[in-house]
């Protein structure tokens, strides 16, 4: 006979084990003092390491510049930079290519416009010729390739030029009166005009130079900027590294004072008059979801009440967050493109602190001055939108690189969180899931591409990949989606 007591020996073993394993989740689980700290440190990107600025891409630096100096040998960088500042294009020419005033473009004075026509002057309207165009992406002029201080409207074919000196003894948009704008630092603009009374009667004040200059200010800077940085990347070439030093010399005073601003309107406080670098800083940041800031309600796509700034032409509100403002410092100029980051890239190389040594006399000039003016009005940017992590914003490397530069810890926690969780995040919104429509499904590509990229998001993370198995599948298996 069996005894029951021999039967329950194991079954009391058992209850033993499940009161241990009861009295151990009592112990460290969901009532455990350390239970907060073992969820954060299991959330999305507090795995990624944050390193002090002056160790940020030190390594890779010094790779890039082996990169070059094993076939080149340079004897000394300060005159280098000297040699460097002439070579085409030479950086003062740089300079005087990068617009300080890019909108807006024409106002309406008197007549009865319509609303589209009357906001929309050069960009989907044309004042000159009553052209209406109905994708409001570039405007209607084109940047002349040969010359970038001139372009052509689309429809009228008629010239604009941004310098007196350009201009044709018979050009019929010769400036004859002045506009003045005022830019967020306070500075006042004053811009060329010329008023104009279309076939309409409707009376215009336009500016065709502006238009020139914000043509220019996106392809001339567009196409500098991405030829650096790639010839950068590829050979460390220290003239690469210099003239992106001067791009961003330059960017640092423009960008700051740029207003808030869409097509032909621009921001303005609460006193009715364009909006002051003051109340712009003492917005109450980070700005979540609902708050109330001087630019309304924040909500979703309506960032900043729906204006833009460096890209003041197309989709409202929308634009400054997927244009990716945080470019300057982590540039990447294209709207979904893989990132780069020029600020964070060439900061520690030595072309760099010769060039500021031969512009200022002092070799961490220029890192002061991108830092103190650039970065942090970038900051400033993106701790006044409630961030998203829909993969529409992904650009989880500019935030974190950024955060990374200011030692900011809401913006570091962001991007790497953001890194993490934008692609599950993107491929469950309206990408592969839910609509499948092949140009939507296209906008997670540029977010794959940065993610898996030795110069994008694996400089911060070398192992992310190894840690995100689904990750190198899915980016492969994109491509063989078939959706009808
Ligand atoms: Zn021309
Ligand atoms: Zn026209």
């Amino acid at each position: 006979m069996v005894s029951h007591g021999w039967l329950a020996l194991p079954f009391l073993a058992l209850l033993g084990l499940v009161g241990r394993m009861a009295a151990a989740q009592t112990a460290s689980g969901w009532n455990a003092p350390d239970r907060g700290a073992k969820v954060m440190a299991l959330a999305p990107g507090h795995g990624v390491k944050v390193p002090k600025p002056e160790e940020f891409l030190k390594e890779w630096t010094r790779g890039q510049v082996a990169l070059w100096t094993k076939d080149h040998l340079v004897a000394d960088w300060d005159r280098l930079a000297v040699e460097l500042s002439k070579a085409e294009p030479p950086d003062a020419q740089l300079h005087a290519g990068l617009p300080d005033h890019i909108s807006p473009y024409g106002l309406l004075v008197k007549g009865n416009a319509d609303k589209d026509a009357a906001l929309g002057a050069f960009v989907t309207y044309c004042p000159l010729c009553g052209h209406r165009r109905t994708e409001p992406y570039v405007g209607i002029a084109d940047l002349d390739p040969r010359h970038y201080f001139h372009a052509r409207t689309h429809c009228c074919k008629q010239d604009l030029y941004e310098r007196e000196q350009d201009m044709p003894a018979d050009y019929t948009l010769r400036p004859n009166t002045v506009g003045r704008f005022t830019h967020l630092d306070g500075t006042i603009k004053t811009v060329p005009g010329c008023r104009f009374t279309d076939k309409n009667g409707w009376e215009w004040e336009l500016y065709p130079g502006t238009v020139v200059a914000y043509l220019r200010w996106v392809k001339y800077t567009l196409s500098m900027v991405w030829s650096y940085q790639e010839g950068y990347l590829k050979t460390g070439d220290p003239l690469r590294a210099h003239k992106l030093a001067a791009l961003l010399d330059r960017i640092a005073d423009v960008y700051p004072q740029l207003p808030f601003a869409y097509n032909n309107e621009w921001a303005l406080g609460s006193d009715g008059k364009p909006l002051t670098r003051a109340e712009w800083e003492a917005v109450k940041r980070p700005v979540r979801e609902g708050d109330v800031t001087v630019f309304g309600k924040a909500s979703g796509h309506g960032f900043y009440g729906k204006w833009n700034r460096s890209a003041p032409v197309c989709n409202r509100g929308w634009r400054l967050y997927p244009i990716r403002e945080a470019r300057w410092a982590l540039t990447s100029m294209r709207v979904c493109a893989s990132s780069r980051f020029d600020f964070a890239l060439v900061r520690q190389h030595p072309a760099f602190a010769a060039y500021s040594r031969l512009k200022y006399g002092d070799p961490q000039a220029l890192e002061r001055k991108a830092r103190g003016q650039l970065m942090t009005e970038l900051a400033l940017v993106m701790k006044a939108m409630p961030l998203a992590t829909d993969s529409q914003y992904g650009h989880a490397t500019e935030l974190y690189g950024l955060g990374g530069l200011l030692q900011d810890p809401y913006l570091i926690e962001f991007g790497a969180g953001h890194a993490e969780s934008v692609l599950y995040a993107g491929h469950y919104a309206d990408r592969l899931i839910g609509q499948g429509a092949p140009n939507y499904r296209a906008l997670l590509n540029p977010i794959y591409d940065d993610l898996k990229s030795p110069t994008g998001w694996l400089i911060f993370q070398p192992d992310f990949l190894r840690e995100h198995p689904f990750f190198a599948v899915a980016s492969t298996q994109r491509a063989e989606l078939k959706t009808a």
